[in-house]
């Protein structure tokens, strides 16, 4: 068998958090290579996740407005009709240039692309089993694990990705369901569920708990959250929970009781989406060959060097700990890079962001308030409505708010929460704030550009340790 190498790093995965190690490793001038087994780089955000389903959410928001909202703003429309063949083309489109941009990236640094399953044989060599048949082997100095996630089974629910879902299935339906029921009201949920509801399902999402948005949202923000989407035409059956679902007829027939159990009701649907979460990928990696250590949730143990319990051997990305996110991934993948290069490397978790890219958006970062209460931190609130912020008004799209959360002794920023239009890039400013431990009256007492929607979060931020001026 060859064997290929010596590496200085060689990754395996080559998502967000795969290919920015790769990347930054061969940028600091260490000899990389990439292993990928799906024939494309960008992982799941690229492929089946963050890149398709935002070109899914742009386009139906596009459609829906079209047809609903236009009118009011003088824009006299007929004859729109939905062309789901094109619009799903579109999304595939923007997956393959954006796919294909990083495999140009690795030709450019020069990160050698192998395309391939990758298993250890050691803790440092790597057996491949190459796409285009036969195998290698590959050995490297340093190895990083950035095997990503997948979709978390439901027990008893078989998902054959045409009438029972997963968020891959969801992204390629060929046919808008009548009725689609989503399993799960967190992000995939209410992104998903947002998109075919825009494009005419009728959507109902059952969640276990008793409030939406998954983990880290702030409690006020998913009441109002939950309100809005409500008004778009989206049921929820909150404080329930599913117990099966029978494929064998027409409909899929989707059996749910209360959580606390009793009261059982049985729901019907074309479309059935399992979203009730992801768990860390490592199926055939053949860490048991290695001894590396995994939790119970599936996810490899590191410590906060990014190490795994085989020496040379780190981990990033949705397959250890911390929020599974791209962004939360890539600032891991240089973090590694600048750790086998220089031995140090650091990423801030206080500051990641959250962003539900529905509309409105939902964004946040740092505490919520039930946090800050659950640890007897003493805290101020800041809040400015966009119904007052004279851009928002302007453009007709007032619904949401802006939520500061400060230290009550410093004004400290400690959490900022938005729901509104443009949530995702305005959260931006509240990131850099965390990250600098800006107080609230640092942001107040810098100008934002009038007429904006940013000057709702001035406001928001004036608000906290003073009173807002337009509220
Ligand atoms: P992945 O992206 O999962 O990449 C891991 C790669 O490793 C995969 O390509 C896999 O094929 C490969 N691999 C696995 N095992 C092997 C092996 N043995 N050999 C070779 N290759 C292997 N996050 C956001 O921040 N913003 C969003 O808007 C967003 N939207 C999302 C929407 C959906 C529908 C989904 C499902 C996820 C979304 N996410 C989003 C989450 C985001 O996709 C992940 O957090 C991110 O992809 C994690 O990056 P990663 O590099 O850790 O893993
Ligand atoms: P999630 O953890 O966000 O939400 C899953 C939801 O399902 C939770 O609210 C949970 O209470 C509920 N649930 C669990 N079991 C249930 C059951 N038996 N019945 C009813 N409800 C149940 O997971 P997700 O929405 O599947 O997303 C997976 C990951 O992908 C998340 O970690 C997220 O960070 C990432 N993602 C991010 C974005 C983004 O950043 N915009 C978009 C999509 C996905």
């Amino acid at each position: 068998l060859a064997t290929e190498g010596p590496y200085d790093t060689l990754v395996i995965g080559g998502g967000p958090g795969g290919y920015v190690a790769a990347i930054k490793s061969a940028q600091l001038g260490l000899k990389t290579a990439c292993i990928e087994k799906r024939g494309s780089l960008g992982g799941t955000c690229l492929n089946v996740g963050c890149i398709p389903s935002k070109a899914m959410l742009n386009n139906s928001h596009i459609y829906h407005s079209a047809k609903h909202d236009f009118k009011k703003r003088g824009i006299d429309v007929s004859g729109i009709e939905l062309n789901l063949e094109t619009m799903l083309k579109a999304k595939d489109t923007s997956v393959t240039g954006l796919t294909k941009g990083i495999e140009t990236l690795f030709k450019q640094n020069k990160v050698d692309y192998i395309k391939g399953t990758g298993s250890f044989v050691s803790a440092n060599k790597v057996a491949v089993q190459l796409l285009d048949g036969g195998e290698t082997e590959i050995e490297a100095k340093n190895i990083v694990i950035a095997t990503g996630s997948e979709v978390t089974p439901f027990p008893g629910i078989e998902i054959d990705e045409k009438r029972v879902v997963s968020s891959t299935g969801a992204l390629d339906l060929q046919k808008v369901p009548e009725k689609m029921l989503v399993i799960g009201g967190g992000i995939i949920g209410l992104e998903l569920g947002s998109v075919w509801s825009r494009l005419g399902a009728e959507v109902t999402v059952v969640e276990f708990l008793g409030g939406i948005g998954g983990a880290g949202i702030d409690e006020e923000v998913s009441k109002q959250f939950q309100k809005l989407l409500q008004k778009q035409g989206i049921k929820f059956k909150l404080n329930t929970k599913v117990i099966s679902a029978d494929t064998s007829s027409d409909k899929v027939q989707v059996k749910v009781e209360s959580a606390k159990g009793g009261s059982e009701e049985t729901l019907d649907a074309d479309v059935v989406l399992v979203a009730i979460g992801r768990r860390p990928y490592t199926k055939g990696l053949g860490l048991e060959n290695i001894g590396v250590e995994v939790d119970q949730k599936g996810r490899v143990v590191v410590d906060d060097q990014f190490r795994t319990s085989a020496p040379g051997v780190s981990c990033i990305g949705d397959v250890t700990f911390g929020p599974m996110l791209a962004h939360k991934a890539e600032e891991e993948g240089i973090a590694i890079a600048e750790i086998i290069k220089h031995g140090h490397g650091h990423v801030n978790y206080n500051a990641i962001p959250s962003v539900v890219y529905t509309y409105p958006e939902v964004a946040w970062v740092g505490k919520t308030e039930q946090e800050l209460k659950a640890n007897g931190t003493a805290y101020k609130i800041g809040k400015f409505p966009f119904i007052a912020n004279s851009r928002a008004k302007t453009n007709l799209e007032t619904d949401g708010f802006v939520k500061f959360i400060v230290e009550k002794e410093t004004d400290k920023v400690l959490g900022v929460h938005i729901i509104g239009p443009n949530a995702g890039e305005m959260i931006a400013s509240a990131v850099l704030a965390i990250e600098y431990s800006a107080s609230a009256e640092d942001i107040a007492r810098t100008s934002h550009a009038h007429p904006t929607l940013s000057e709702a979060f001035k406001e928001a931020a004036m608000a906290s340790y003073d009173k807002a001026i337009h509220c």
